[in-house]
Formats: C-alpha cells, sequence, structure tokens
C-alpha cells in the first residue's frame, strides 16, 4: 500500500466515522476543506483524486451466480415434466429413454442459459452508451465530463433537467427547484438555495445541498462536489439502479403464459388419450405413458421462449449500432408499429450547426460571409467594417452568451449551444475579442434561457462603471419586451433611439424565416449601476430593440432520405419545434416532409378544442412555437386516432409527453437526464434517421419473431397430429417419445436460432405500419400453421407408410419419419425466410451464412443420428438406403413447392395484405 492511499484511507475512514456537516458550513470553509476554489480543481489533482477516491459510481448489483442461473433454466412446468417422465420411464425399464429425456432437458438448459447470458451482455454493453455526463469546471475551463470522473473538490454547473452526479453543496443557486423523491419520497420539487443550514437540519431540509440522483427542476446552479460514488446519501441506501433490467416484455410474458396454459392443457388431453388407449385398444400402460410423454413432447415448443428473447435481444443490439439504444426493452416490439414520429427540428432534422447569416439593425441588413465556426469571414462587404448599430448587437449577443469557442488542429468546435457559438464566430469577425470583451463587461447576473419564456437575459457591469441588461431570444418575444429602437440615423434621439417600428421587424423576420433562417432578436437596457440581481420586472419592458440575426442550420441530409423511408413505409412525420412558423415549415419544405406542409401554432393550437383536434393533428405536419404541454396534446390526440406515437424530447418538461407517447424518444446530446429517464429509447447521435432505423429494426425484428413461431409451431403442430391419429386409429406410433424430442431440439437450437439473426426483408420499410393491436399470429398465420401442420402429418404417415410396406420394419421407417420432418423443415426455412414475398430470388435461394452454417450442423447430426450406431442405440434409429434418402430430400421439394404455390395464391387473392402479415 502507498502512502497516498494510506493517508486517503484513513481520511475517508474519519469521514465515514464523523460526516461532516457540508449543509451547515459556508461555502468558503467548503471549498477550503477541499481545498479547491470556484474555479475548480486542476486537471492534474483531479486525476490524483479520481485515483484516490476511486469512480463516482455505485457499487453495480452482484449478478446472480452462473450456478443459480443455471439452475433457474429448470424452473419450467414442461422440465418437470419432462423429468417425472424420465423418472417415470426408468423405473419402468425404459433406461435408454430416460437417458435421453435428461440429455435433451440438459441441452435445453445450456443453450438456455447460454442465450440469456449473451441478451444480458448485449443489453449490459449499451448501458454504457449512455452513461451520465457532467458539466464541470476545471482549470477555470468548462469540461464536459463523464459523471463517473467526478471527484470530491469539483465544481460542478447544472441546469434544469440535470441529474445531480454526486453530492454537492451549491456555491450559487438561482431559481433553483429539485425533485428529490428518490431520496425523501417527496413528489414536490424542494427549493434550493446556497445559505448554508442548521447542523441538525434533516435531509429533506439541508437546501444548500443537492444529493446525487436526484433532478433538477428548474433553474441553475453551481456546486462543489462533496461525496462521490458509494459515500453519497444514495450511495449508503442502493446499489446502481437504471438501464435496463428486464428481459420482460408483453410480448414474453404473453408467449409465456401462453405456454404454461397450453402445457396444462396438453397434460389433460394427453392424460385423457392415454384412458383412450389403454381402455379402447387396451395397451399396456406403460405403453400408453410413454406415447402420452411423446404427445407432450410433441406439442409443446420449449426452445420458443428462448428463441424469442434472443431476437429481442438482437434488435436491441442492432438499433444500438444504429445509435438508438433502447432502455426498457418492450420499446423494441412497439417501435414496428409506429405511425406517426413527432420529431424535433433542431439537430435531429437538422445538423444544428448554426451560422449567422444575416444581421438586421434600424440601418438595414448585411450579409455574413463565411461557413461554420472559424471566424473567417465578415459582415457585409469584405473591406469596410460593420456600423455603429452592428457593433452594438454583435457585443450584446456576445455577452447574453454562455458559449465558448475552441480551436484545435485548425478546427473550429463549440462549447455549449451552438448558436450561441455562431454568435461569438458572429462577434470575432466583426473584430471583437470574446475574452476581452467578456471580462470588460463583467457579467453580475442572469436568467437563463428556458423554452418556456423563450429568451436569456444577462446583467453586465459595463467598462465604465453602470449596469447594462442584454437580452436575447424569440424575436416576437423580444420585440414585446421593447418600446423603443436603437438607431445611428436620422431621426435618432442622442441616445441614439426611435420609436420602435414593429411592422418593419416583422417583415425581416418573416423574410429571413421564410428562408429557413433561425431568427434571434436582440435588446439592451441601461441598468441603476446598484442593481446586482436581474429579475423578470427588470427585462419585461422598457428595453431598446437592437436588431435580428437569422442564422442558417441546414437539414441533415440523411434526415431526407429518412423521411422519404417514412413515406414509403406508411408513417407520418410530425415536427414539432420551438422555433419560428415560417422557419420551421420552410424546412419542412426542404425535407419535403409533407408536399405542402401545413403549419400551425402553439397559439393556435390552444383554439382547438379537444373534440376537433383529432381531425387538426391528422391534417397538420409542422407545428411551431409549441410548448410542452402541446406536445402532450398532440400526443393524445394522435393516439385517440388510433396512431402508436413515436415522439423526440430533450427538455426536462418533455418528460410528460415522452412518457404518455408510446415511444418517448430522448436526445442522447442535447437531451437532459430527465428526457432520457422518461424516455423508452435514447437517440446517441440526436439523429431523425436513427429513429427511422430503430423502426427498420423493429419491424425486422418483429417479422422475426413471426417467422420463428410460424416455423417452430407447424413441428409441434405436425408431431401432435401424427401422435394423436396413431392413437385413435389405434396405429404404430411413427415416431418414438425420444426421436420426438431429438427433432425438436436439433431444430430449435439451429434453425429456429437462425431465424432470431435474420436480416430484414427487403419490403421492410415498404408496407404500411402494423396496427396497434394486430395480433402476434394473424389470422393468415394461424392458417398458415395449420396447413403446414397438415402437410407434415400427410409426410410423416405418407413416408411412414412408404417404409412399413417396403417391408422394412418399424426402426427404419422411423427414422425416415424423423428425417423426412427435418427435411421438410429446412426447406419450408427458406420459404419463411420471406413471409412478404416469393422465395424464389438469387438470395432467398442462396441464404446467408448463418442458415447455410445451420443447415450443414443439422445435416451432419442427421446423418449421425441414420448411420452412427451409437445413435441407433439411444434412438432406435437404423441406417437408410441412399434411395430412400432421395425420396426423403424429393419430400422436402415437394413441400416447398406446394407452400410457395399457396403464398403465390394466398397474395393474388389478397390474403397477404401488407399491414396484417
Ligand atoms: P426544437 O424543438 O426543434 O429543438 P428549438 O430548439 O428551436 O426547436 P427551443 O430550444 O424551445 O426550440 O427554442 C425556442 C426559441 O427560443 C428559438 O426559436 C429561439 O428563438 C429561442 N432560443 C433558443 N435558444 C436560445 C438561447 N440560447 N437564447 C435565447 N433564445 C433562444
Amino acid at each position: 500500500m502507498n502512502v497516498r492511499t494510506a493517508v486517503s484511507d484513513e481520511r475517508q475512514a474519519a469521514e465515514i466515522a464523523q460526516p461532516v456537516a457540508w449543509h451547515a458550513l459556508p461555502a468558503d470553509a467548503v471549498l477550503a476543506r477541499l481545498e479547491t476554489s470556484d474555479e475548480g480543481l486542476d486537471l492534474d489533482e483531479a486525476k490524483r483524486r479520481l485515483e484516490r477516491y476511486g469512480p463516482n459510481q455505485l457499487p453495480a448489483p452482484r449478478p446472480r451466480h452462473p450456478v443459480l442461473r443455471f439452475l433457474a433454466q429448470f424452473n419450467n412446468t414442461l422440465i418437470y415434466f419432462l423429468l417425472s417422465a424420465a423418472v417415470v420411464a426408468a423405473i419402468i425399464g425404459h433406461v435408454v429413454d430416460a437417458g435421453v429425456i435428461v440429455g435433451v432437458v440438459l441441452v435445453n438448459a445450456i443453450v438456455g442459459f447460454i442465450q440469456e447470458g449473451r441478451a444480458e451482455e448485449a443489453l449490459n454493453a449499451i448501458r454504457d452508451m449512455i452513461a451520465p455526463h457532467a458539466r464541470v469546471l476545471r482549470g477555470g475551463r468548462q469540461h464536459d465530463a463523464d459523471a463517473r470522473a467526478i471527484v470530491p473538490g469539483d465544481v460542478v454547473l447544472m441546469e434544469a433537467g440535470d441529474k445531480a452526479p454526486a453530492d454537492i453543496r451549491l456555491l450559487r443557486a438561482r431559481n433553483l427547484k429539485v425533485d428529490e423523491a428518490i431520496l425523501t419520497g417527496e413528489s414536490v420539487p424542494a427549493e434550493k438555495e446556497e445559505r448554508p443550514t442548521g447542523t441538525d437540519a434533516a435531509l429533506g431540509d439541508r437546501h444548500s445541498m443537492v444529493f446525487s440522483g436526484t433532478l433538477l427542476a428548474t433553474g441553475q446552479a453551481t456546486g462543489i462536489v462533496v461525496a462521490t460514488g458509494s459515500g453519497t446519501e444514495i450511495g449508503r441506501i442502493s446499489t446502481m439502479i437504471g438501464g435496463i433490467r428486464t428481459l420482460e416484455t408483453p410480448l414474453l410474458v404473453q408467449i409465456n403464459r401462453f405456454g404454461r396454459i397450453f402445457t396444462l392443457v396438453a397434460m389433460t388431453t394427453a392424460a385423457a388419450l392415454m384412458a383412450f388407449a389403454m381402455l379402447v385398444h387396451a395397451y399396456p400402460w406403460a405403453d400408453a405413458l410413454m406415447i402420452v410423454v411423446a404427445l407432450a413432447v410433441g406439442v409443446v415448443p420449449e426452445g420458443l421462449p428462448a428463441v424469442i428473447t434472443i431476437t429481442l435481444a438482437i434488435g436491441v443490439r442492432r438499433m444500438a449500432r444504429r445509435n438508438a439504444v433502447v432502455r426498457r426493452l418492450p420499446a423494441v416490439e412497439t417501435l414496428g408499429a409506429v405511425s406517426v414520429i413527432c420529431s424535433d427540428k433542431t439537430g435531429t432534422l437538422t445538423k444544428n450547426e448554426m451560422t449567422a447569416r444575416r444581421i438586421a439593425t434600424s440601418d438595414g441588413e448585411s450579409l455574413v460571409s463565411g461557413s461554420g465556426y472559424a471566424p473567417e469571414g465578415a459582415i457585409g462587404e469584405d473591406d469596410t467594417p460593420p456600423n455603429r448599430s452592428e457593433t452594438e448587437l454583435v457585443r450584446s449577443a456576445l455577452l447574453c452568451n454562455d458559449a465558448q469557442l475552441v480551436e484545435a488542429d485548425g478546427r473550429w468546435s463549440v462549447l455549449g449551444d451552438p448558436m450561441e457559438g455562431a454568435l461569438v464566430t458572429l462577434a470575432m469577425k466583426a473584430g471583437l475579442h470574446p475574452e476581452t470583451e467578456r471580462s470588460s463587461w463583467a457579467r453580475m447576473d442572469e436568467i437563463p434561457f428556458d423554452a418556456q419564456h423563450r429568451f436569456m437575459a444577462t446583467l453586465n457591469r459595463d467598462p465604465a462603471g453602470g449596469g447594462r441588461i442584454f437580452v436575447k431570444g424569440a424575436p416576437e418575444r423580444v420585440l414585446a419586451m421593447c418600446a423603443r429602437q436603437a438607431a445611428s440615423n436620422a431621426g435618432a434621439t442622442e441616445g441614439g433611439e426611435t420609436e420602435l417600428d414593429a411592422a418593419y421587424w416583422r417583415r425581416r423576420i418573416a423574410a429571413a424565416a421564410a428562408n429557413g433562417e433561425r431568427v434571434l432578436g436582440f435588446a439592451a437596457a441601461v441598468a441603476p449601476a446598484a442593481l446586482e440581481r436581474l429579475a423578470f420586472e427588470d427585462v419585461e419592458t422598457g428595453l431598446v430593440f437592437l436588431g435580428i440575426v437569422g442564422f442558417i442550420d441546414p437539414p441533415r441530409e440523411e434526415a431526407m432520405a429518412a423521411v422519404a423511408d417514412c413515406r414509403s413505409a406508411g408513417i407520418a412525420v410530425k415536427m414539432i419545434t420551438g422555433d419560428h412558423v415560417d422557419t420551421a415549415a420552410a424546412i419542412a419544405r426542404q425535407l419535403a416532409i409533407a408536399h405542402d406542409p401545413r403549419a400551425m401554432t402553439g397559439a393556435e393550437i390552444d383554439a382547438v378544442p379537444d373534440a376537433e383536434l383529432g381531425a387538426v393533428v391528422e391534417a397538420v405536419s409542422v407545428f411551431a412555437r409549441t410548448s410542452p404541454e402541446h406536445k402532450l396534446r398532440i400526443v393524445r390526440a394522435l393516439q385517440n386516432n388510433g396512431h402508436v406515437v413515436a415522439m423526440t424530447g430533450d427538455g426536462v418538461n418533455d418528460a410528460p409527453s415522452l412518457k404518455q407517447a408510446d415511444v418517448g424518444i430522448a436526445m442522447g446530446r442535447k437531451g437532459t437526464e430527465a428526457a432520457k429517464e422518461a424516455a423508452e429509447m435514447v437517440l446517441v447521435d440526436d439523429n431523425f434517421a436513427s429513429i427511422v432505423a430503430a423502426v427498420h429494426e423493429g419491424r425486422t425484428v418483429f417479422d422475426n419473431i413471426r417467422k420463428v413461431i410460424s416455423w417452430t409451431v407447424p413441428t409441434n403442430g405436425g408431431e401432435t397430429i401424427c401422435v394423436v391419429l396413431a392413437i385413435l386409429l389405434g396405429l404404430a406410433l411413427p415416431m418414438s417419445p425420444v426421436q420426438i424430442l431429438w427433432i425438436n431440439m436439433i431444430l430449435t437450437v439451429t434453425l429456429g436460432l437462425v431465424l432470431a439473426f435474420e436480416p430484414a426483408e427487403p419490403n421492410v420499410m415498404r408496407r404500411p405500419p402494423r396496427g396497434r393491436n394486430a395480433p402476434l399470429v394473424t389470422g393468415f398465420l394461424a392458417w398458415r400453421i395449420l396447413f403446414v401442420s397438415i402437410l407434415f402429418t400427410i409426410g410423416v404417415f405418407g413416408i411412414f407408410e412408404y417404409a412399413m410396406r417396403s417391408g422394412q420394419g418399424e426402426r427404419v421407417a422411423r427414422t425416415m419419419v424423423v428425417n423426412t420432418l427435418v427435411v421438410m423443415e429446412i426447406f419450408y426455412l427458406f420459404n419463411v425466410r420471406y413471409l412478404h414475398m416469393t422465395s424464389f430470388n438469387l438470395k432467398g435461394v442462396l441464404g446467408t451464412p448463418a442458415v447455410l452454417g445451420a443447415i450443414g450442423v443439422v445435416v451432419a447430426a442427421q446423418l449421425a443420428f441414420t448411420y452412427a450406431p451409437f445413435m441407433h442405440a439411444l434412438f432406435e434409429s437404423a441406417p437408410v438406403a441412399i434411395g430412400d434418402g432421395a425420396v426423403i430430400i424429393a419430400i422436402g421439394v415437394v413441400t416447398m413447392l406446394v407452400l410457395e404455390a399457396e403464398k403465390a395464391l394466398m397474395r393474388r387473392m389478397g390474403a397477404l395484405r401488407p399491414a396484417d402479415t
């Protein structure tokens, strides 16, 4: 142990034994005790402390012991039944049968164990993709840090929607309310402020503290980290939460419930048949019992739930690869049924790479050259410096602004809001130096931007010692705060002001917005020198309007393609944005969201009663200047119309609509933790195209589950019909119980699994979404299962009769039956891989490497089954002549042809409507 750890251990031990009452200490004392300053730790010290205190995370819940996980595989009614059958078989002398049954149960458990492990691994791997981040000050600069790297002494910046990354003593709080329900159970957000509390204050009353894991409901805060990881309040009471914890989805629950009922019915029927066989056909009870075992074994698709679980897990992994991280597994199923996607505009449909393109003051308008964040370009003509009004405007844009530009290897990028970054670039193009301006116009206070009030304001000390207020925000909002405007021309008063010409500005705003530009308005006012705190009353009226800036934020190219995909997939796209209605409509037109998109503002939505909103939301595709409440109404109205709605959100107030939507989607980059928590899915790249990719994967998953079912169940159906018929008619069983088990096992763990990995069918995004309540097994699929079961039965009895008549005896006949069923399944697999179109295409015939590999395994297993002496002993199989092998393959080919003919016929009759196949 080195000295430093020894010291830290002592110190930690001391702190644990006698916890410091951080909440009661004045801020200065907290800084001093933690040996830090309000500029934060320097980078080296942060690194040292990380080594000393360890990562800021809670201990992960202990995973279930592998042995327990393995044993859990046996906890299933059917397995109990199989094991009891094995015991009975052993008692009555069928020792080999008993051994095989136990062997098969073991294989089933091993496969289940491995698949479950892989599914969990897939889910754990994506957890890291959405690990929380935090903004920290280190060495006086802002950093975006992984929340796990935060250490005591770090200075953290937080705002509404953030989740506190550690226990934090506030240094500064503005309008701060924190939802502490996870700690105190109190659902009303607690008000916070930096003043220390009494030493004895209870947890819920420590208003100078923000505790790890709690959510900031409103406001902004800066604070110093006092405890991390398991040293935090939440760390004392719980281990890690979050991520995906369950593999259960409604679909799996439904299938498991179905499986249980099915098993019970099968057992009861089997018992009735046993009685029938003994009473009517006078079977000896031991034989009758083995028949019942055969039936029960044949009827239950034992591998199905495991294959479906892995299909879902693969879906989750594929989605993650396409930047959509599913937080709740049921979303995988729901995504496939989405019929409307409601999307934000900025950053999702557009690039969120802003460039200030136009600047308009009362003197006129100038275009700005250059693109991106590099400060290269100029306002207006290259060789004329910006005029006074423009410089005034640009200065206010630089000061009422929290963004920083950083340059690395000649590339400029933004720390903070991209639009604010573009304003810093603009200021540099106008010849202003950000650092110099910001230090000579020190900021005293601010009202942070909030989507609700749509502006931001700052109070600055001017170089001469006076006070100035700067405001920027949605232009019509800022106009409403102004009575006068800045002017340098004739008619101006001495201070350079004239009456506000609102009509002039509205024209300017409309012209820029119609171009698809995002527009901001700017205003300023002189403040009393003594003013130290900025309140809403200080900015509501009496400001001087400085002008507007228009930004271009080009649509994402991939979003355009994704919108087109949605159109062909029958999915409506609605843009719901906080931006100006004309800007939104122009971007919607560029993206071809609708031919001539109808647009509406939040205020207009307010005027529509609920009863009429249903029709409105169908017809309108752009909703602008909306607030989170509008989003909630829109989702509800769409859902009332029967839609399955996916909705994006990023702000703290979006949580209700994200929860209401069938698939709530949070932005990974610009989304708040509050939004991520409420969402089913998180987009790592904030990109609309990733939503559509996830829908594509969701549809594929659902298709594959249907394929797995419609491929697996007929095997059981065929086997069951054969056994029942044999008993009713008093015939010899065409397969023994262990042979039935062999077929089920060998097929499920090979070909059944392959279906879970199937790629999407080519037309997956060219058909309408499935209905909200469309059943998993549709009329067509039910028919399909019955039809294929009957085909299998014909095949089984046909080959059995053929073999018996040619005098080959029961062992050979049964071996041929097993081979025939397997071969028919192989051919049926090719048919089922394309549920919606013919399988006679090059890709279909060639299969995938996975399909071919699995077929190779099955063929090898069947050859062993048929020709290996040890298999003869285990399964009572016997070698089959080459000519008979050819007959078996011919049966497979005929099966394929019949099924393709049936698919074509169904398509022609219209029974195979894409929506419900
Ligand atoms: P979307 O919902 O598509 O993401 P948005 O980003 O335009 O839209 P908000 O962030 O709610 O929506 O912004 C609404 C309006 O508020 C913007 O159109 C702009 O006029 C103004 N605004 C946005 N960010 C700021 C900011 N940092 N400072 C001042 N005003 C802002």
